[in-house]
């Protein structure tokens, strides 16, 4: 018999992890007994995941940079990369502000609801802009200084610090570029194998993918508050969807007519990782896997995907800047504000930078929500308007996130001669 793909194997995990997590929540005992003995399993599965991220990118980088011919190609490769990451950032915000002006799902929602809606999620809310106002405290240069450790040891211990490692890792392969090639040798060597390693410990890890993703599903379904809700917000849910479907078909356009990979090959090559993405609603923990698929799968070279990906983890996340457009007017037409022309424009430029601070994790996109709305004069408890949906919506938007990511690094290969025949 055939093995099944991956992706379909993972489908299946989902769909089943699903109909339990919904059979489960018409007993008592049931979400009781999905904490105790299912969820752990979807927590192991994705702490295996992170726990690959950093010697992966350490390890990736490494040898991708170092591979490069000299530092012009890096340089070239870097400078595509970080404006091709702010365009796709920049049309994204677009396309989820026309959305929002067009439809005006704010105007939709019902006042009662919009009360009840503020009531239950305030101490939510109020939890969210706690966490902002630690970012905001930071000084403008903060973000910037935050990139150089001081002690790579130190920076590799915590999976918040990807940037440091990614700076470490580039700086350390410019390094072996410098050196005559064969004194770089034995090290190249030693992180070529490294990565190989780590590559089949991805592969590992994926055969367990199926029922991870059951495993977090059928928790999360137990989690999930209830479904009229979800109906009350379902003009803002629309919305946001709509805009990351637009999203999803421009960067197939994007990538077929660029690269000349049909859309069906693309979309089969990255699934996998779209499918990790929806399921842990994290481009971070995602990231050993979107890589796996991009370089084996979709044919990019290692030193473009070892670059471009991790980077893209951590700074470029479309999906989160359409969201967080959305969402900030959608509240503004909530509480009958009417943004001006000048107002909208600022949220592009808050939304495209919130996204780059936003960590690749589950709703840190809601957290620098509460900076685009404070600066586009928005109440920020109107964040407890959008709580009920947000981990649906994050975890679409997380598969945008890292589906931009993939096709951005197709681009980039293809204009450097690094992208496989076919
Ligand atoms: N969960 C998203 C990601 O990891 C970030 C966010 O929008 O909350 O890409």
């Amino acid at each position: 018999m055939r093995k099944l793909a991956l992706y379909w194997q993972i489908l299946i995990g989902m769909i089943l992890g699903v109909a339990l997590g919904l059979t489960l929540s018409q007993f008592s005992w049931g979400s009781a007994f999905v904490q105790d003995w299912i969820k752990p399993f979807g927590n192991i599965f994705i702490n295996s995941l992170k726990l690959i991220a950093i010697p992966l990118i350490l390890g990736s980088l490494i040898k991708g940079v170092s591979d490069l011919k000299d530092i012009s190609q890096l340089s070239s490769i870097g400078l595509k990369t970080i404006s091709l990451y702010i365009l796709t950032t920049f049309i994204a915000v677009s396309v989820g502000l026309t959305i929002v002006n067009v439809i005006s799902p704010g105007k939709h929602i019902a006042e009662e609801t919009r009360i009840e809606l503020t009531l239950r999620y305030a101490s939510d809310a109020a939890q969210k802009q706690a966490d902002a106002q630690i970012q905001r405290e930071t000084g403008p240069l903060e973000a910037l200084e935050n990139i150089v450790p001081d002690n790579i040891f130190g920076a590799a211990t915590d999976n918040t610090n990807m940037l440091q490692v990614i700076f470490f890792s580039l700086f350390f392969g410019i390094g072996m570029i410098l050196i005559p090639e064969k004194q770089a040798k034995p090290v190249k060597k030693f992180f070529d194998s490294f990565n190989h390693i780590i590559l089949k410990m991805i592969d590992i890890i994926m055969m367990a993918a199926p029922f991870g993703v059951f495993a977090l599903l059928t928790a999360l379904v137990t989690e999930a508050p209830s479904g009229d809700l979800f109906v009350a917000l379902g003009m803002y849910a629309f919305s946001v969807l709509l805009g990351l479907g637009i999203m999803l078909g421009l960067y197939i356009l994007a990538v077929w007519l660029i690269t000349k990979r049909s859309p069906s090959f693309f979309i089969k090559g990255i699934a996998p990782a779209q499918l990790l993405g929806f399921s842990t609603s994290s481009s971070a923990a995602t990231l050993p896997v979107t890589m796996e698929r991009v370089e084996e799968h979709l044919g990019v070279h290692e030193n473009v995907s070892s670059f471009v990906l991790p980077i893209g983890a951590t700074i470029n996340m479309d999906g989160t800047s359409l969201y967080q457009a959305v969402a900030a007017v959608f509240i503004a037409q909530a509480f009958g504000i009417d943004l001006s022309f000048a107002a909208q424009l600022g949220i592009i430029v808050t939304a495209t930078l919130a996204s780059i601070g936003s960590a690749a994790i589950p709703g840190a996109g809601m957290v620098m929500l509460v900076i685009v709305l404070a600066q586009a004069g928005i109440p920020e408890a109107g964040l407890a308007l959008i709580f009920a949906i947000d981990r649906p919506l994050d975890m679409c938007r997380t598969v945008i996130n890292l589906t931009g990511d993939a096709a951005v690094s197709m681009i980039v290969a293809k204009s450097e001669g690094k992208l496989d025949e076919q």
